[in-house]
């Protein structure tokens, strides 16, 4: 008889055993690498649902009846686990995702031992790529917080927007202005962005006027709403405006629907689909570019799923929304991928293999 202890050791032993076997698989020399130009730098788009799951897609494909999902020719399935708990957040899991090494629930940036990992977003940054970081939420929430900050606490968000400060990226909009100008140390970081040249704009209409990189949108004090409560479309509209900027210049651009997750807490499946066809239009966005600029890959990923929303039967060809949990739930989530090296995001992969596929193929590119 195993005790439930042991069994999670078992777990764990599984996930390292997992995860060192998969970086192995997949060294560059081995990718089959599509016809790209000979001179380009690879572009990478990762487009990150927050709480983004099978049950979302699936419920947001019946809703339209077509996905620009469905047009990424590969997919595959990712284990979500952290290493201290089987049912992750949105900081252990976009750590894994950016830096290859699992870490504890609530860390962001560092490994279980609370050394500092060098992100992706950092990495491409010393490369000289132009860097873009795109959120629904508010800029010190987890998932971004996971690219530019190295903490063991994701709620010190005053810290956090201290870290973007020292490591901020060419193009960024999010929510969460008072992280930055109503601060408890009386800093106002946004007069101090803008002393160093980066252009700040509050709304979409000034956001036209940008015409040169860094720049900065705060689209709102805090957490912006949802759509539905009267949230503008500033996820599309600054994705578009971040690709125009970049220009031909090799770029990381990382971008979040940060509301799906939001809307599987609060349960409300109205919310959940609006925030993932949103999410999809979005993709449908950056995958066009992609089949325009043919050395971009796109990465569509999820950090865990939110709800544990199944669709169970209804009347007819209809369905029962069902969440069984107001938090996140532990069950694999889908990866979609297009471009150069897309064929490698197939198959059941664990959250750390993202990196390592990623920046292999950066690799790759930067040593042709
Ligand atoms: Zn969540």
């Amino acid at each position: 008889m195993i005790n439930p202890n042991m069994r999670f050791n078992i777990i764990l032993l599984f996930l390292l055993v997992f995860n060192l076997s998969c970086s192995k698989r997949t060294k560059y020399n081995e990718l089959d690498i599509q016809a790209a130009d000979n001179n380009n730098t690879l572009n990478v788009i990762v487009l990150l649902g927050d709480g983004l799951g099978l049950g979302q897609i699936t419920a947001a494909w019946y809703q339209k009846d077509y996905l620009h999902l469905q047009d990424f020719p590969y997919s595959g399935l990712v284990l979500t686990q952290s290493s201290n708990r089987f049912v992750t957040e949105s900081a252990a899991a976009n750590t894994a995702m950016m830096t290859g090494s699992k870490t504890n629930y609530g860390f962001l940036g560092i490994d279980p031992f609370e050394n500092t990992l060098e992100t992706l977003y950092e990495y491409t940054k010393k490369q000289d790529y132009k860097t873009g970081i795109i959120t629904t939420s508010y800029m010190a929430d987890a998932t971004l917080a996971a690219l530019f900050s190295h903490r063991k606490d994701r709620h010190q968000y005053e810290d956090i927007i201290l870290d973007f400060y020292h490591n901020y990226p060419d193009f960024a909009v999010a929510g969460g202005q008072k992280h930055f100008d109503q601060r408890n140390d009386g800093r106002n970081l946004l007069d101090s962005l803008s002393q160093k040249g980066v252009g700040i704009f509050y709304s979409l209409s000034q956001m036209t006027t940008i015409d040169k990189l860094p720049a900065l949108g705060m689209m709102h004090e805090s957490l912006p709403p949802y759509l539905s409560d009267g949230r503008k479309d500033f996820l599309y509209q600054s994705s578009q405006k971040a690709l125009d900027l970049f220009a031909d210049k090799p770029f990381f651009l990382f971008i979040e629907g940060a509301h799906i997750d939001k809307a599987g807490h609060d349960t409300n499946i109205e919310n959940q689909l609006k925030e993932t066809l949103e999410f999809d239009k979005v993709a449908g966005l950056v995958l066009e570019y992609a089949k325009q600029h043919e050395n971009t890959l796109v990465v569509v990923l999820s950090d865990h799923e939110s709800g544990a929303l199944t669709l169970l039967s209804g009347d007819n060809f209809e369905y029962t929304p069902n969440y069984a949990i107001d938090e996140h739930s532990g069950v694999m989530v889908p990866v979609f991928a297009y471009g150069p090296g897309a064929e490698e995001f197939t198959g059941i992969m664990d959250n750390t293999d993202i990196y390592f596929k990623i920046k292999n193929l950066i690799d790759h590119y930067l040593n042709r």
